[in-house]
């Protein structure tokens, strides 16, 4: 059984190896769907809870993902902190955002998938997060699990 809420948030980036247009400075209006998942009847509430069949409240999820995703991302620079740009921005100003990772969609949804289920910690779940950069372009990433690969970008 999964939930899912939908999210939506500007914010500009840049990659600077990649050979195609996201080389330049630019942003996005990234579209996140964040899911819930638990395996069936893992964890979904029995008669008399207030959450009786439910895996979790969606304002609960609505609440989490706003907080710790939307919004310190909405309207910043998305940086892992070695773009060449960030020397010509005032270190004192909030426009950037360190996020710790070159910021491909990839990686982006993986850091929002790890940063809500570990605010979650809801035993056996899974959070599963679709972020779109375009319209029809979008990565996937899944926590637990997803922190692995990662690394591997720090
Ligand atoms: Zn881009």
């Amino acid at each position: 059984m999964e939930i899912a809420k939908q999210f939506t948030f500007e914010a500009g980036h840049i990659l600077p190896n990649h050979q195609g247009k996201c080389r330049r400075l630019h942003g996005h209006s990234y579209r996140m769907e964040v899911a819930v998942g638990v395996p069936d009847n893992h964890r979904v509430y029995g008669s008399g809870s207030p959450l009786e069949g439910m895996v979790m409240d969606f304002g609960d999820l609505k609440e989490v993902v706003k907080r710790l995703v939307v919004d310190p991302w909405d309207h910043h620079f998305l940086a892992r902190g070695d773009e060449k740009i960030l020397k010509q921005l005032d270190p004192n100003s909030d426009d950037v955002l360190l996020v710790g990772v070159r910021t491909t969609a990839e990686n982006l949804a993986a850091v929002a998938a790890m940063v809500v289920y570990n605010a979650l910690r809801i035993p056996g779940s899974y959070v599963r997060v679709s972020l779109n950069e375009t319209q029809d372009s979008r990565a996937i990433a899944v926590a637990p699990g997803c922190g692995i690969w990662l690394s591997q970008y720090r």
